[in-house]
Order: structure tokens, then sequence, then C-alpha cells
């Protein structure tokens, strides 16, 4: 398939279905202000044809069929727009009879119906974002958590792109070097002179990928599953991280028999937290189910809480849990430190958490812990990588600087030529195939 044409006027509803107090139509391409000229009717006469860039206008729109709305003209002039190209963009009421003819005026005045995400599309083919800029639009709209629009607003800003280049910059001038010295084959290659930038350059995509985990859980989110026999307080402590009331509390056991999921956000980080079954012997068949559920769903989670009751000598059940740890995915959490203790913690001989689920006491230290065992020690104020697109380029482009670093020839040029590629490929300046792009673009919604 084919990208499709840039010269042709396409159009599109922005604005998302539905009512909404104000829907925009969008146009883009040389037909745009023709089109605008034959259906805008300005208060102040003047064609929309012969308005500067940058204008908003009052008028009335009017269509084959007689007045269709009251809109706002706003105009602008090639290359000083979203797609670079000459645009214009009416903003009418948010109903979806009215965006629906005035959309139907415009494809009957020659514009085409915009594919998804062709508007950005342009606005990449023409220079106006990179790719890295492409894809953070299409970030921002899908944006559930605040660490994952922030991200997504940095890479919108260029703070990715600027660090790309500054690293293709430390490439591009060990290649120069090499390919001088290429010339004198008979000096050999000073390899230490290479070395240094090459493990500078290395050094700052290692600082990238670091913080690959933390961007694809601001992408989409952590599963965190609360583990513990019953009644060593997991519904309360949900209810204590979430602030309100999700789960029944009670002091009989076994109330949670399946398990129930809650949103929320721990430093901005979206977590879904997991009630289940308390982990516990038991003959009842429903009891059972609820059990094993537990066991998958930790099995297939981002962290487990593993909690313990420490008013309580420890089961027999709670052994095998603490037993059966995945340690790098598992914090263990000793609850209702607000009663006498009947153990210590020093007595694991493993790192305890200790709470209250019912004075509040040690959660902003659990917070704190559930926050690094997630994303690790990453500052919440840097670019984190959530593109996946662009953590394989980085990994790729890192093992041709590995592989140059050691090649003490001129093979060390082919790597560093294929490092470059593989860097370019993520912001879209340099050779991107076609198929990449219409993949790309085809996650957008139609009108962006
Ligand atoms: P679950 O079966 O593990 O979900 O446990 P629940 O959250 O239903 O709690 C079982 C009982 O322990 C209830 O009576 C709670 O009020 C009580 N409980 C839970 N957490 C604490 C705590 O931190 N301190 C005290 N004193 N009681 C708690």
């Amino acid at each position: 398939m084919a990208l499709p044409p840039l010269e042709d006027t396409i159009s599109a509803i922005a604005t998302a279905p539905g009512q909404g107090a104000i829907g925009i139509v969008r146009l883009s391409g040389e037909g745009s202000y023709r089109i605008a000229d034959s259906l805008f009717r300005p208060r102040s006469q003047e064609a929309p044809s012969t308005l500067a860039a940058g204008r908003v206008v009052y008028g009335h729109l009017e269509g084959s069929g007689g007045l269709l709305d009251e809109a706002l003209l706003l105009t602008f002039r090639a290359p000083h727009s979203y797609t670079g190209q000459d645009a214009v963009e009416f903003q009418t009421h948010g109903g979806p009879a009215v965006l629906r003819q005035l959309l139907e005026e415009c494809l009957r005045q020659g514009a085409r119906l915009a594919k998804p995400g062709e508007f950005t599309l342009r606005a990449y083919l023409n220079g106006r974002l990179d790719l890295v800029q492409a894809e953070s639009v299409l970030e921002i709209i899908q944006a559930q958590s605040d660490s994952a629009l922030r991200n997504a607003a940095l890479g919108l800003t260029r703070v990715l792109s600027v660090r790309l280049e500054h690293i293709q910059q430390m490439v591009t001038q060990v290649l120069a070097g090499i390919q001088a010295l290429l010339d004198y084959p008979e000096e050999g290659l000073p390899t230490t002179e290479f070395q240094i930038p090459l493990s500078q350059a290395i050094g700052e995509i290692d600082r990238l990928l670091a913080t690959t985990r933390a961007g694809a859980i601001s992408r989409r989110g952590a599963r965190l599953v609360l583990l513990g026999k019953p009644n060593v307080g997991k519904s309360s402590l949900l209810n204590a991280l979430l602030g309100y009331q999700r789960s029944i509390v009670s002091e009989l056991p076994g109330t949670t028999r399946d398990y129930l999921e809650a949103p929320m956000t721990v430093e901005g980080i979206p977590i879904t937290t997991i009630d289940t079954a308390g982990i516990h012997f038991t003959r009842n068949r429903i009891e059972a189910a609820g059990v094993a559920t537990a066991k998958e769903l930790a099995a297939n989670s981002d962290l487990c809480v593993c909690l313990l009751d420490r008013s309580r000598p420890l089961s027999e059940e709670d052994e095998e849990l603490l037993c059966n740890l995945d340690d790098k995915r598992t914090l263990v959490v000793a609850n209702k430190v607000d009663l006498p203790p009947a153990w210590l913690a020093e007595e694991l001989g493993l790192t305890v958490i200790e709470v209250s689920a019912i004075d509040g006491s040690g959660l902003d230290a659990l917070r704190e812990d559930i926050r690094s065992a997630l994303i690790g020690n990453v500052e919440t104020s840097e670019l984190w990588i959530s593109n996946e697109r662009h953590a394989e380029a980085l990994r790729r482009a890192r093992d041709y600087l590995y592989r140059a670093r050691e090649a003490a020839d001129d093979l060390a040029a082919l790597d560093l030529e294929d490092a470059l590629r593989a860097l370019a490929e993520i912001t879209g300046r340099g050779t991107i195939a076609e198929d990449t792009l219409e993949h790309i673009f085809a996650n957008f919604c139609v009108g962006k």
C-alpha cells in the first residue's frame, strides 16, 4: 500500500463523535480557501481567500441546502500551519448533524475524506514535525495518566530528538575521523581515540534505554496484585491506598472469593491494584478456584504485595507463600503494626515494609517502594522511552556501536553507518520504510 497523495485537499471532523459545545471540521491543502469561500459567509463581507493567515473570523456557514450554523473560521497559510499547507478550520456547534453536513459539503466541493492521522502525516512529510513529535501527538491524545502525558509532551517539544541529535553528532564525528584515516591504511587506526567518544555515545543510549520500563508502565499502567492469606488485611490495605471504600472489609475470613480491580495513581504512575481471594488451603471448590485465580493473577502482574499479619503468629500458609516468592517482583508487607507484634520483621531475614491499613502508618513508605519496584530510580523529570519502536532502534544502534568499538579496522566505519541509520529511523529524518509510516499513522484518529 502506498502513502496517500500530498497534493489534494483533505477534510475531516476533528472533534470526538457525539454532542459537544464545539465541533471542528478542518481542511488542508491547496483547495482549502476556495472551499471556505464557497461555504462561509463572514459578517465582515471579506471572502476567506482574501484573509491573512492566523485570523479568526465570525460568520455563517451555508451549504447546498441553506443555512447550516454560525461558525468561526480559522485561517492558516503555508508553511505556517499544522500540516505545512494552506489550511482552515471551521468551529461550529458540536452537534453530529451539523458536523456531518459540513463535512459532506467540503467533500462535495472537492475535498477528499482524510485518512486516520493524515494531517499529522502531512506535517511530518512537510518537515513540520519529526517522527518522534508525530508519535508524541498520538501519545498525548491517548495519555491516561499524568506521567504518560508529561512524557508525551516532552517528546513533542523535541527533548528526545535533541538528545538523539547529540548522539548522532558524536558518532558522525568518529565516522569522519575513521574515514579520514582509512585513506592512510599504513598508519593503522588509533583505537583509543575512537573508543572514548563511542563509549560516551553508548552511555547516552544506555541512559535512554534504562527508562524503557518506566516508559512502558506510564503508557499502559502497571498491575499490582495483593496476595496473602484471609484476614491479613488485603481489602483494608486496598481501601487505604485508594483513599475510599472499594473492597468489603470483614473480620470473617474469605470475604473476597473472586478478585476485584481498582485504578489508582502512585506518584503519577497509573496502577491497577487487584485484591484477591486469600491464599489458603481449602476443600471448598469456589474458594479453591479463587485461590487458583489469585496465583494466576500474581504470575501475570508487574508487582505483588505479599501481605502478612504481624499481630498473629505466621502460619503454614504464610510460610508457603513466602517460599514461593518471586523476589524481584514482590514486596513483603507486614500489616497491623498498630497492634502488639506476634513476630518481628528481622526474624524473617527479608526486607519487610511495616504498615497499618487502619491508622495509615507506613503507607507513604509503601507507595515509595511500589514506585521504585515498578520503575526503578529513573528521574520523574527525565524523558522516558515509552515507544517500543524507539527502544528497538536504540538497542540496534547500541549493538552496532559495540561492534564498531571492538573493530579496529575499516569495518568499524560500516557499523557506525548502520548505527546512524538506526538512530535516524527514530526521528524519521532518514530513509524510512513506507509501511512503517503507514503502521504508525494508522493508529491515529481521523481528523488528527
Ligand atoms: P482480608 O481478608 O485480607 O481482605 O482482610 P480485611 O481487610 O477484610 O481485614 C480483616 C480484619 O482485619 C478486619 O476486621 C480489619 O478491620 C482488620 N484489619 C485490617 N488491617 C488492619 C490493621 O492495620 N490494623 C488492625 N488493627 N486491624 C486491621
